[in-house]
């Protein structure tokens, strides 16, 4: 092989994992819903549009249209199909198929514990593990919008909306394939991001046009992991210091716009026998008189990763078994107990949420809340793919 081939080669293959490059986005993708709760009774109601109920063999079972109420009860692997109290039909996998130009629905498990949710787009309907397996075919950018909704709340900014957005738009984008081996390419839950049903809000929904189909990438055009946390407590941290890899856009930087947000302080009390216990059952670590009196008395002015000067303890650790908000807290005796002074909430990579808040207030744009927390990235505009 020719050197200018081997060339073109290898510059293809660095390219090819989240490149960019021809990437456009998908019109509608398919979210695994109510994943991983049990349910044998769901109503179905359609909100808007025009509904076909369809077989396996794409026969039209029946029609629905706004208001319509019909349940689907499982029995076995089947399930049922009724409405007005008679079973209309018995099945193993419909597809509740839009007609209309915008058609949504609501379901309402019969579970408890569960709410009704709204949804736009299509429905697949299965049984699988002795439970209803739902597939919500949703157009693109109404999944973002629901998930900008479920992962950041009300009465925000609109570039803080924005900004929102377009990383969970980036985020989806990356971890499309992530279910594929189930039949989906996401999940509703915290696992790829949390998206129970549409956005309910006009100003989520508007924020969510005006920046349709930007995403933000990394210098070599490669879509970004936008990894986000609550509050940095004025200081994030480097992707190394937290995971294994070294990402160049996340680098640790002093943030000062979430300092008086609602997560950037928090207290707790554990007790200094458990901590002593801990730190001998993980590591198998007796501190000396003198490393405990360091331990007690630890002191962060600017984020620290680890507990002791010997760098055995790793503070996510001492997070995770203790469920702290943050690793960034100092320590002070107090009798028995250990009082934890801490500041921020989540694991302080990325973006911070409370931050890039007050930024989108203070009247910073989209591009220049993302530059601050994902450093040497840009905005790209991708095109939707058109199905038809
Ligand atoms: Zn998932
Ligand atoms: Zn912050």
């Amino acid at each position: 092989m020719r050197l200018k081939y081997l060339v073109i080669f290898f510059l293809g293959f660095l390219c090819f994992a989240q490149s960019t490059a021809g990437r456009t986005i998908p019109e509608i993708i398919d979210v695994g819903i109510f994943s991983g709760e049990r349910i044998n009774r769901f109503n179905f109601t359609v909100t808007h549009g025009r509904y076909l109920v369809c077989n396996n063999n794409h026969e039209k079972l029946l029609e629905l249209t706004p208001f319509s109420t019909i349940t689907f009860e499982r029995k076995g692997s089947e399930f049922n199909i009724i409405r007005n109290d008679s079973v209309l039909y018995t099945e193993k996998e419909i597809r509740l198929q839009g007609a209309a130009f915008h058609n949504s629905f609501i379901l309402n498990p019969s579970n408890r514990d569960l709410e009704l949710r709204g949804y736009d787009g299509d429905l697949k309907i299965d049984v699988k593990n002795e439970s209803f397996f739902l597939i919500n075919s949703v157009p693109f950018e109404s999944y973002v919008a629901g998930t900008v909704q479920w992962e950041s709340g009300f009465n925000h900014h609109d570039n803080f909306y924005q900004v929102q957005a377009i990383i969970i738009r980036t985020y989806a984008l990356r971890n499309l394939e992530r279910h594929s081996h189930e039949g989906f390419h996401l999940c509703d839950k915290v696992h790829c991001q949390a998206y129970y049903g549409k956005s309910t809000e006009a100003s989520i929904i508007a924020a969510v046009n005006t920046c349709r189909g930007e995403v933000v990438v990394d210098r070599n055009g490669n879509l970004l992991n936008t990894v986000y946390h609550a509050n940095c407590g004025g200081e994030t941290v480097n992707s190394e210091d937290l995971w294994t890899e070294a990402l160049p856009y996340l680098r640790s930087d002093k943030d000062t716009y979430c300092t008086d947000m609602p997560g950037s302080h928090w207290q707790a009390t554990i007790s200094a026998r458990e901590l002593g216990n801990f730190l001998q059952q993980r590591y198998r670590y007796n501190p000396t008189e003198n490393e405990w009196k360091g331990i007690t008395g630890f002191r962060q002015s600017s984020r620290r990763h680890y507990l002791d000067p010997g760098e055995r303890v790793h503070l996510r650790h001492i997070r995770e078994h203790f469920g702290l908000r943050s690793t960034y807290f100092s320590i002070r005796i107090e009798g028995e107990n250990l009082l934890l002074t801490g500041k921020g909430y989540g694991h302080g990579v990325g973006l911070c949420q409370e931050g890039a808040m007050q930024r989108a207030r203070h009247g910073h744009s989209r591009e220049e809340i993302l530059k601050f927390y994902y450093r040497n990235t840009s905005i790209q505009y991708l095109e939707t793919e058109e199905v038809w």
